[in-house]
C-alpha cells in the first residue's frame, strides 16, 4: 500500500509537471483513446470511406443499400478489433493463460471471465464508434482539470492572429486586407475535436498538432511563411521554467520520490501471515498416556524478491527451552521468486506447567535473504 500510495502521487505529480511544461501533451500523443481513435480507427474509417469531408457527405447522405453495407463493414472491423482489445485487456490483469483456458472450455464455465470480456467489447466498441472525442470533454478527469493545471507559460497550440487576421478567401480581397489566413478552415477540418483554433486557445484542444501540420501546407502552398499556427506560449515567449508552480511541483516530487525509495527499501521480501486454523485451532491428545496441548496454525509466506529463497521455520530459543514444538510438514522450503505458500503447522506442548495459555511463542523465518521473526500467543491451559 505505501508503494502504491507513493507511484499515485509520483505519477499524478509528474502529470502536473509535464502539463505545466509542454500542455496537453499526453492528451494528443500518449493517451491510448487519442492513439487507439487516430492511428487505428480514423484510419481504417478513411480508408473505407474516404477523407474527412467525404465521410461528412456519406454520414448525413440519404440512407441507401451500398450506405447500409459500408457502415456495417466499418462496424464490424471496429467491433472486431475492440474484442481483440478486450481479450488482450483481460489477459493483461488474469493472464493469457486463463483467458486461453475460458475459450477452450466455454462461456458457460467462465462467466466470471466472459461477462466481463464481452462488457468491455461492448463499451469500447460504443467509445470507438460513437462516442469518441466526448470521452476528453465529458468524461475524463485529467481533461476537465486543464483550466487548473495550465497557465500562460505552458506550451500549446497558437493561432498567430497578429499575423492571420483580416483573414479572407484567396483573391484579391484577401490580398488587400493583407492576413495571412486564407480562411480555408484546412484546421477546423483535421482537428479531431472540431474546433476553430483561430477562435483562441480552447480547454477541447488536446494539442495534437493536426491544424499546424494543415495550416503549414496552405502557407506552402499560397507562398507565405509557415507557422501561422504554431506551438508555442500563450503569451509568445519562450517557456518560464521559474515559475512557483514548477517549483512546488518539484519539491514534492522530490519529497515523494524520496517516500518511495523509503518504502522500496522497507519492503519485505519474505510476506508472512500466521493465522489460527478455523478449525482445531487448540485441541489436546494423548500420546503414551502424556497429554500433549496443540495449537493447529496457518502460516502464508510469499517470495517477494525477484529471487529463489530457501527457508528455514522454527521456534526459538526461549520457546524451545519452554518445550515448545513447531511441527509442520514445511519447516524447510524453497520459494521461487514471486511464488507463495500456505502451509499448516502445529505448536505443541506437552509439559503441563509451560502449555499455559498466553504464552509467546516466536517463529523465526531464515531465508538466504533475511531472518524475521513473528509471534503469536499460545492456547492452552486455563
Ligand atoms: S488552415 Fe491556416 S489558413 Fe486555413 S483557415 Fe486554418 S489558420 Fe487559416
Ligand atoms: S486545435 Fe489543432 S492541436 Fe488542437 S485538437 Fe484541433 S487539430 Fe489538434
Amino acid at each position: 500500500m505505501p508503494l502504491l500510495f507513493f507511484l499515485l502521487i509520483l505519477i499524478i505529480l509528474a502529470i502536473f509537471i509535464v502539463t505545466a511544461i509542454f500542455g496537453r501533451l499526453w492528451c494528443g500523443w500518449t493517451c491510448p483513446q487519442t492513439v487507439f481513435l487516430h492511428a487505428v480507427f480514423n484510419k481504417i474509417e478513411k480508408l473505407i470511406l474516404g477523407p474527412y469531408t467525404k465521410r461528412v457527405i456519406f454520414f448525413n447522405s440519404d440512407e441507401s443499400f451500398s450506405k447500409k453495407i459500408k457502415t456495417l463493414w466499418v462496424y464490424l472491423i471496429f467491433f472486431f478489433i475492440c474484442w481483440g482489445l478486450a481479450h488482450s485487456l483481460v489477459a493483461y490483469f488474469l493472464g493469457a493463460h486463463a483467458v486461453r483456458s475460458a475459450i477452450l472450455d466455454g462461456p458457460t464455465q467462465h462467466l466470471t471471465v466472459f461477462l466481463p470480456l464481452m462488457l468491455m467489447t461492448v463499451a469500447l466498441f460504443l467509445n470507438f464508434t460513437f462516442f469518441r472525442e466526448k470521452l476528453c470533454f465529458y468524461v475524463c478527469p485529467y481533461g476537465r482539470f486543464q483550466n487548473a493545471l495550465l497557465d500562460i507559460n505552458s506550451l500549446g497550440v497558437y493561432y498567430d492572429a497578429r499575423r492571420g487576421e483580416p483573414r479572407g478567401k484567396l483573391g484579391p480581397a484577401q490580398l488587400e486586407k493583407k492576413g495571412s489566413c486564407v480562411d480555408c478552415f484546412r484546421c477546423v477540418s483535421v482537428c479531431p475535436t472540431k474546433i476553430d483554433i483561430r477562435e483562441g486557445f480552447q480547454l477541447e484542444c488536446i494539442a495534437c498538432g493536426k491544424c499546424i501540420d494543415a495550416c503549414d501546407e496552405v502557407m506552402v502552398k499560397t507562398k507565405q511563411p509557415k507557422g501561422l499556427l504554431k506551438y508555442e506560449t500563450a503569451n509568445l515567449q519562450p517557456v518560464n521554467l521559474k515559475r512557483f508552480r514548477l517549483a512546488l511541483y518539484t519539491v514534492l516530487f522530490l519529497i515523494f520520490s524520496g517516500g518511495l525509495a523509503w518504502s522500496l527499501n522497507e519492503r519485505a521480501a519474505l510476506v508472512i501471515n500466521i493465522s489460527r486454523a478455523p478449525q482445531n485451532s487448540f485441541s489436546v491428545r494423548i500420546e503414551n498416556n502424556k497429554k500433549i496441548y496443540q495449537n493447529q496454525i496457518v502460516i502464508h509466506l510469499k517470495n517477494e524478491s525477484s529471487v529463489a529463497q530457501s527457508i528455514a521455520i522454527e521456534l526459538d530459543a526461549n520457546s524451545i527451552a519452554k518445550s515448545f514444538q513447531l511441527i509442520s510438514p514445511a519447516t524447510q522450503l524453497v520459494l521461487g521468486a514471486g511464488e507463495e505458500i500456505r502451509a499448516i503447522a502445529f505448536i505443541t506442548n506437552s509439559e503441563e506447567e509451560s502449555a499455559q495459555s498466553g504464552q509467546e511463542i516466536k517463529i523465526i523465518f531464515k531465508s538466504n535473504l533475511n531472518t524475521i521473526e513473528q509471534s503469536i500467543r499460545f492456547i492452552g491451559i486455563d
